[in-house]
């Protein structure tokens, strides 16, 4: 008699078990919970969501950049900043970070699952928060769109696709590459309002 109680209990708590994820399924996705939508689901591919919209609510507004700079004399290594430097700012800044995104966009297309952060020029304000060659996993930019370079106005650092699998990134991580983040959040980055003039690093229009 027992045996049969126990089993009937059983049955309806997995009749309410099912009932639960059939209703939860039901409900319409809210569009600021994919942490939770990938919890639930366990869909890998919802990572490859592109990160434009969620970098765009985090990062300033072109007329805010415009006012910053319009305001700012010199840039963070104290070298007066031009008209044309200010111009050259802002258009650097956009095409960076587009230029970041469509190569996160493309490694989606490809199933990249590591990038590591690359100087193709030095970046002073950079280089105390990011060492080249750490690196990110897919997950993390998707969780932390803020880890996606330009971190500041005039920024060298950039996001490079790592071609790789994850045994070949461990591997690489013994020749130096080491992971970004140590935990959970992301470490400091650089504030957006520190200026470094293009024709200081650069010698010239950038
Ligand atoms: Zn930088």
């Amino acid at each position: 008699m027992l045996g049969i109680m126990t089993g009937v209990a059983v049955l309806v708590v997995l009749v309410f078990a099912v009932l639960y994820v059939i209703l939860d399924k039901g409900e319409p996705d809210a569009g600021d919970s994919g942490k939770r939508r990938i919890h639930v689901s366990g869909v890998y591919s919802i990572l490859r969501k592109s990160p434009r919209a969620e970098l765009a609510a985090l990062r300033p507004k072109e007329d805010e950049i415009k006012k910053y700079l319009a305001e700012a004399s010199e840039d963070a290594s104290g070298a007066p900043l031009q008209s044309s430097d200010r111009a050259a700012l802002l258009r650097h800044w956009k095409a960076q970070t587009e230029m970041n995104l469509r190569g996160i966009e493309a490694g989606d297309k490809s199933g990249i699952a590591f990038y590591y952060y690359d100087y193709p020029k030095e970046c002073p304000v950079c280089g105390p928060f990011i060492a080249k060659g750490n690196f990110v996993t897919r997950e993390e930019i998707y969780n932390n769109p803020q880890i996606i370079p330009p971190f500041h106005l005039g920024c060298a650092c950039v996001l490079a696709a790592h071609l790789g699998s994850e045994k070949t990134m461990k591997e690489t991580a013994l020749a130096g590459m080491v992971p970004f983040f140590d935990g959970e959040a992301p470490p400091p980055l650089p504030e957006w309002t520190a200026v470094i003039s293009l024709s200081a690093i650069c010698g010239g229009k950038n």
